[in-house]
C-alpha cells in the first residue's frame, strides 16, 4: 500500500522477551511499522532473547499476542520465517561464532582476563582522578604466551572490541540530527560474555545488518550505544542501517511509564476493554507531531506518519487522553462489535441504548443492573430528589405507568395533569427511582427494556411515606 514514491524502508521491533509489552515500546514498533506500511517496505520482528535467564518463550507469545492484537503485524519473524532468519537471536549462535572469529584473527576483538572485582577497583580509580569510568585496555596488549598462560589457570575471558583510537564517529539521528562522537572517549567494550553468549551491542548491531535493516528506530537510551555499533560494524564490513532515537514515554509527573502510573503494558489496556485503535490513536501523538487532530484508522495513520515529525521531548502518556480516543473509537463500532467488545449476553436494544453511556465494558454492568436487576442504593443527592418528589408522586407514577403500555410520554403526561409537576421536577424523580442514577441514557427506550413488575415495584418503593 505504498502511496507515494519514497524509497522503501526496512524497520524492525526488537524486543527482549522478558516481560509484557510495555506501551514505550509498543509505540517504537508502532513508529516502525508505519514507516514501513507508508514506504511499501518491510517490517521485521527480532527476538533478542540471549539472556537465557531472563527470556521466557511465553513472554515471547505474550509479546507476540499483544503486537498482533494492536495490529503490529511483521512480514519477517520468528513464527512467519524470512530470508534472514532465524529471527530469534538464541538461534543465531553459528552466525555470531562466525563473526567472533573474524574478529580475533584479525586482532580487531581480543579476550579479556579482568575479574569482575579488578574491573570494579579500575573505575573506582578513574573516577578518583575524575575520569569518565571505562575498560582501561588492561588486557589489550598481552601476548600470546600471557594469554595461554591465564587460560592455563583456567581464567574466563570475554571477548572485547578493540575501539581504534582517533576516530570520530559521525551519523545523522533521524530525531536528534547530526552526532558525533570521538572514539577516545569510548572504552573497549564486551561483545562476547564470558559464557560464550553475544552481548547486547553485538548481536543487535550485525542482525540489523544481516537482516537488511535501513532504518532503525529505538529509545533515546540507546544514543551513545550507536558510536559503538557503527564501530564494529564498520570493523567487520558490513553496512549499518541510519538511526533514529526517540524520547521516552512517561506518564504525568515526568517519571518513566510504569506500573505505577496504573498501567503501562499493553495487555493491560487490553484486559480493561481498552480498543487497540484507541491505544494506537494515543500512541501515534505521542512524540509525533500530528498535522491532523481526528481519530485516525491504522491505515491513515500510514499516511500521516512522518519520520521528521518524531520528537526527542519526553512523550507524556495520559490515561484521560486514551479515554478520549476509546470515546471516539467507541462511536465508530457497530452495535454487533460492541456486542463482541462487551462480552455479555446483552440484547441488541440494550446496546444501542446504553452505548453512549459506556467507555469500559464494566460501565455497562450498573445499566444491566437497571434493566434486569438491583439498583445501586441511592446517594444523598438521589435520595433528596426522591424525598422532595413525595410518596404521592410515586403512587401516581405507578398508577399511571399501568395506563401507559410503558410509554413515556403518555405516562408522563398523565403525571403531569394528575401532580400539576412538570420539566426536572417530573422527570428527575422518576429516573432517579427507574435507575438510580441522575444520568444515563434516553429514558423512554430504557423503560420499555424493564420489566414491567420491576417498573411498577420501583416506583412504588417510594409511594410509602418513610
Ligand atoms: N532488545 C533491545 C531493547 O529492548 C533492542 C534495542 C533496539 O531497538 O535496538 O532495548
Ligand atoms: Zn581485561
Amino acid at each position: 500500500m505504498s502511496s507515494n514514491h519514497e524509497t522503501p524502508v526496512i524497520t524492525r521491533f526488537a524486543p527482549s522477551p522478558t516481560g509484557s509489552l510495555h506501551l514505550g515500546n509498543a509505540r517504537t514498533a508502532l513508529f516502525s511499522h508505519l514507516w514501513a506500511r507508508k514506504t511499501g517496505g518491510k517490517f521485521i520482528l527480532r527476538i533478542e532473547d540471549t539472556d537465557s535467564e531472563r527470556s521466557h518463550l511465553r513472554f515471547r507469545d505474550q509479546l507476540m499476542a499483544d503486537m498482533r492484537w494492536l495490529g503490529l503485524d511483521w512480514d519477517e519473524g520468528p513464527d512467519v520465517g524470512g530470508p534472514a532468519g532465524p529471527y530469534s537471536q538464541a538461534e543465531r549462535g553459528e552466525f555470531y561464532r562466525t563473526l567472533f572469529a573474524q574478529l580475533a584473527t584479525r586482532e580487531l576483538a581480543y579476550p579479556c582476563y579482568c575479574t569482575a572485582e579488578e574491573l570494579e577497583l579500575s573505575r573506582k580509580l578513574q573516577r578518583i582522578a575524575g575520569r569518565p569510568p571505562r575498560y582501561a585496555g588492561t588486557c589489550r596488549g598481552l601476548t600470546g604466551a600471557q594469554r595461554a598462560e591465564r587460560e592455563g589457570r583456567g581464567l574466563k575471558a570475554t571477548l572485547r572490541f578493540a575501539v581504534p583510537a582517533d576516530l570520530t564517529v559521525e551519523f545523522i539521528d533521524a530525531v536528534h540530527g547530526p552526532q558525533r562522537f570521538a572514539s577516545n572517549d569510548i572504552g573497549d567494550f564486551i561483545i562476547r560474555r564470558e559464557d560464550g553468549t553475544p552481548a547486547f551491542f553485538f548481536c543487535n548491531a550485525v542482525d540489523d545488518s544481516a537482516m537488511g535493516v535501513t532504518q532503525v528506530l529505538r529509545g533515546d537510551d540507546h544514543l551513545t550505544n550507536t558510536p559503538r555499533q557503527i564501530m564494529l560494524l564498520d570493523a567487520l564490513g558490513m553496512r549499518a542501517p541510519a538511526y533514529g532515537h526517540v524520547g521516552l514515554l512517561v506518564g504525568q509527573d515526568g517519571a518513566p511509564l510504569s506500573k505505577r502510573h496504573g498501567s503501562a503494558s499493553a495487555d493491560e489496556f487490553r484486559e480493561r476493554g481498552f480498543l487497540s485503535i484507541a491505544v494506537l490513536n494515543h500512541l501515534f501523538r505521542l512524540g509525533h507531531a500530528g498535522d491532523t487532530d481526528g481519530w485516525l484508522t491504522a491505515a491513515d495513520m500510514a499516511v500521516h506518519f512522518r519520520p521528521e515529525h518524531l520528537g526527542r521531548a519526553p512523550a507524556h502518556f495520559e490515561e484521560s487522553q486514551l479515554m478520549h480516543w476509546q470515546k471516539e473509537s467507541l462511536a465508530r463500532m457497530s452495535s454487533g462489535d460492541i456486542h463482541a467488545w462487551l462480552a455479555a449476553d446483552d440484547p441488541q436494544e440494550f446496546i444501542e441504548l446504553v452505548r453512549h453511556n459506556v467507555v469500559l465494558p464494566q460501565d455497562a454492568i450498573p445499566w444491566r443492573a437497571v434493566v434486569r436487576g438491583e439498583l445501586q442504593p441511592l446517594d444523598a443527592e438521589e435520595r433528596r430528589i426522591v424525598a422532595a418528589a413525595g410518596a404521592d408522586f410515586f403512587a401516581a407514577a405507578a398508577l399511571a405507568y399501568e395506563e401507559s403500555d410503558a410509554d413515556l410520554k403518555v405516562l408522563t403526561k398523565l403525571l403531569k395533569e394528575r401532580t400539576g409537576r412538570k420539566g426536572a421536577e417530573l422527570f428527575m424523580p422518576l429516573r432517579v427511582a427507574l435507575t438510580g442514577q441522575l444520568h444515563g441514557p434516553e429514558l423512554a427506550p430504557l423503560l420499555k427494556l424493564i420489566p414491567p413488575q420491576i417498573v411498577t415495584h420501583r416506583l412504588l418503593s417510594h409511594a410509602q411515606n418513610p
